[in-house]
């Protein structure tokens, strides 16, 4: 799903802001301005402070997107699709549309993140030293030896071990390289995600009972994020490749019944939507010619005495604008283009002739079977 408001394109790449994004841009301007630079550099004005928040935090947005723009570049030159990248509360995401294929595209596509804000973190360093040498005010290096400081920050905690952040990502294209087992290499990753999880939430606690309030709840806040975020995403990867693994015609309803164009609602809905326990039926003329699909909610839109003169043809969704897959589309194409056009079922087609009709709960029904027998 793509949430989050457009802000830009850089580099071809489209950057989305999720709306959690803004509250933890406020939070940061306001703790930046209030506790981080009074203490580290005493002795200016609140109007310095505030000027000094603002360009951090601006600076601030900029590392984390140049960490997800060095993921997404790599990613584009080992040949995977990106659609763009959206920043949220915990930094950022690219937003790539397959996996990396084999473990040396996944181990550089994820190190150039790390790497970049590292490099990033000696930069402004040596930007920092370079303006204290030349006498600029301190209001200057203050700013710039922060966010080196959080630079080099951002690098370490995303090399954490753990699935699903890059540390877990490196992690997982070694044991990936070594088994040739991606299943087995995320299994992996993902427990040694749960594992640095709990270890944070551990310290937390430590944390709380020796007195760092704020500390101990930050750290038992992002540890569990990564315990549910490991666990979560190993079982989003198991579910793909299952749905990856079945075909359309394995989970459809075969030879589903059909309407004429020239039927009354009225009758439709007596004789097929009070009779059958389907909410739709495609149409065909009575040649077998495919023409479109007739939906209980289209017939809810017209009036009830509009019923008896109304046809299906008034009202039917065209075949040309319905969605339409193939028998051989696996389970997870399906999916995504019943998600793109934001409807619940599709027309089986092959040579524009119907062979069933699949829809979302065909898919749930499908896994929930397969899970019993699995
Ligand atoms: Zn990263």
């Amino acid at each position: 799903m793509i949430g989050g408001v457009r802000i830009a394109r850089f580099f071809g790449f489209e950057v989305r802001l999720d709306l959690s994004w803004f509250v933890v841009f406020l939070l940061v301007l306001w703790t930046f301005a209030q506790a981080v630079f009074p203490e580290r550099n005493p002795g200016l004005s609140t109007t310095v402070y505030i000027a000094m928040a603002s360009a951090g935090a601006i600076l601030f947005f900029f590392s984390v997107l140049l960490h997800e723009l060095a993921h997404s570049a790599m990613a584009r030159a080992r040949g995977i699709q990106v659609e763009g990248i959206t920043l949220f509360i915990f930094g950022g995401m690219a937003r790539i549309r397959s996996e990396a294929s084999n473990p040396k595209d996944e181990f550089l596509i994820t190190v150039v993140g790390p790497l970049s804000s590292a490099a990033i973190g000696l930069i402004l360093l040596g930007f920092a030293r370079a303006a204290q040498a030349l006498g600029l005010p301190g209001a200057v290096s203050g700013v710039a030896s922060w966010l080196a400081f959080l630079n080099f920050v951002l690098a370490a905690f995303n090399l954490i071990p753990g699935f699903p952040l890059d540390g877990g990502r490196l992690f997982r294209s070694l044991v990936w390289q070594l088994t040739q087992d991606l299943r087995k290499a995320t299994r992996w990753a993902s427990l040694s995600g749960r594992g640095f999880g709990l270890l944070l939430v551990g310290l937390g606690v430590v944390y709380l009972f020796g007195g760092f309030l704020v500390n101990g709840m930050w750290f038992i806040f992002i540890g569990w994020f990564l315990h549910q975020a490991a666990e979560s995403s190993y079982r989003q990867l198991i579910l793909r490749r299952i749905l990856e693994g079945v075909r359309a015609r394995e989970a459809m309803t075969r030879n589903p019944e059909t309407v004429s164009p020239d039927l009354a609602l009225r009758d439709l809905v007596d004789e097929y939507f009070l009779r059958r326990r389907y909410n739709s039926f495609p149409v065909e003329d009575s040649t077998g010619r495919l023409l479109g699909l007739i939906t209980l909610t289209q017939v809810k839109q017209v009036e009830r005495d509009r019923w008896p003169t109304t046809r299906v043809n008034d009202v039917m969704t065209q075949v040309c604008d319905a969605v339409t897959v193939r028998p051989e589309d696996t389970l997870a194409v399906v999916l995504s283009k019943l998600e793109s056009a934001g409807v619940g079922r599709a027309l089986v087609v092959t040579d524009g002739r119907l062979e069933g009709v699949i829809s979302r709960a065909d898919v749930a029904q499908w896994l929930d079977r397969y899970q019993k027998l699995h």
